[in-house]
């Protein structure tokens, strides 16, 4: 329930939030991605489409299906928009094209606003009907090939509207831009508060010790996440402080590279009783929001990064974090205040200890890093932007502050 922010989230948020369901009351609000479990853009949907229907709009969510090939490709497309070079045929955009055109004769477009998250579906507005279409991308963009940018483009273009988490990531287009940063949801199974006796009970469940301080981190298992990285950190980190690693992740459907890089994974912990790798199954929200708040530590060491949801939910429950000083990161953790960027294996070893060897400290950072997670990062701010962005499509050249 709405009302239950009270008092967690910023007060003008929610104020703003009722306003703004009653101007878009009974409006139709469709979402379409391409999983709907694993990785940041689900996670957030399965919260937020709940919320918007409680308000008054008529949200939907829809996620398109494809054959292997299709995720093989979109995840080609993923990493080299993320920087990587690879090559993309054009036989392999037409199976693009052509899995997006079925998708859109079996999923219904009507509505007064679709957010299209993703390259995955962006094709779809090849079959628009009705509404503004905007398309929401969800990943680090600050450096792409230009070749598959470009072939895109042809796509983008013809959106109302492009809405990027970082200004960074943004690009010279001829429709509007926005700037949104995503968020978490406070009253998720996933951050909510818990007992001692309930974090207790997933940690004999899993077996993990609490006897010595534990360093964590929650990520699919892909390279851009860097986790055999972490597994070189604290390799260094160990030969001074006695502590446990723990690399938690789940498969996404639309991810197929997960279980090659947890291969590499293993290949590198090879048999050092100290590294948890917890292959946890989908919706383990309450695992994770456990393990997060057994740990001392927490990581999120990537080398690309479009948000890192997990920062946030780090900080929300006031661990101290470290994080690689890229993409979306470093909008949330602010140097040396609300936790520390690295760039290296070293620096990340050499921030862990500083943790370590300093609990009064990594208490304070913890601290701030929750309020700040709390003025900027609730998921009542962005439904309040992804509202914002809509009424003001809708109402372009008039008075869009007349609430
Ligand atoms: N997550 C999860 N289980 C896992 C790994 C990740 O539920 O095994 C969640 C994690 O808690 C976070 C989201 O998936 O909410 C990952 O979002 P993020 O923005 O960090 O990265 P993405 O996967 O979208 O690149």
């Amino acid at each position: 329930m709405i009302s239950d922010y009270a008092g967690i989230t910023p007060k003008g948020d929610l104020q703003l939030l009722q306003k703004l369901g009653e101007k878009l009351r009974n409006k139709a609000f469709l979402h379409i991605n391409s999983t709907r479990a694993g990785g940041g853009v689900a996670e957030i949907l399965q919260r937020m489409i709940p919320l918007l229907q409680e308000i008054g709009i008529s949200a939907r969510w829809e996620v398109i299906e494809g054959d292997d090939e299709f995720f093989n490709i979109t995840k080609k497309i993923h990493n080299t928009l993320q920087g990587n070079l690879d090559h993309i045929s054009k036989e392999m955009w037409g199976h693009h094209y052509e899995v997006n055109k079925r998708n859109a004769e079996k999923i219904n477009l009507e509505a007064d606003a679709v957010l299209i998250h993703d390259p995955q579906p962006a094709p779809l507005i090849e079959f628009r009907k009705t509404g503004k279409w905007i398309w929401r991308c969800h990943i680090d963009a600050s450096n792409p090939l230009e070749k598959v940018s470009d072939y895109l483009r042809r796509y983008w273009e013809k959106y109302d509207a492009a809405i990027f988490s970082v200004a960074r990531f943004a690009r010279s287009m001829p429709i509007d831009e926005f700037i949104i940063a995503p968020s978490i949801d406070p009253l998720s199974e996933k951050n909510r508060e818990l007992s001692d006796q309930e974090i207790s009970e997933v940690s004999e469940r899993l077996q993990i010790p609490r006897d010595r301080p534990i360093i964590l981190q929650v990520s699919r298992f892909d390279r851009f996440k860097d986790p055999t990285g972490i597994i070189k950190a604290y390799k260094i980190v160990k030969k001074y402080n006695d502590c446990i690693l723990i690399l938690a992740g789940s498969p996404a459907t639309d991810d197929p590279e997960g279980e090659e890089v947890l291969k590499e994974v293993k290949e590198c912990a090879a048999d050092d009783p100290d590294i948890f790798i917890l292959l946890l199954p989908p919706f383990s929200d309450r695992d994770i929001n456990a393990l997060q708040r057994m740990a001392r530590v927490i990581l999120q060491k990537s080398t690309r990064e479009g948000f890192g949801l997990t920062v946030s939910e780090a900080m929300w429950k006031g661990r101290p974090v470290i994080g690689g000083a890229v993409g979306g990161i470093p909008l949330q953790i602010v140097h040396g205040v609300t936790g520390f960027l690295v760039h290296s294996v070293e620096g990340a070893a050499f921030r862990i200890r500083q943790f370590l060897n300093n609990p009064d400290m990594a208490i304070r950072m913890g601290e701030k890093g929750k309020e700040y997670v709390r003025t900027n990062f609730l998921i009542t701010r962005q439904i309040r932007d992804y509202l914002s962005v809509w009424y003001a499509l809708e109402n372009k050249g008039r008075d869009i502050l007349e609430l």
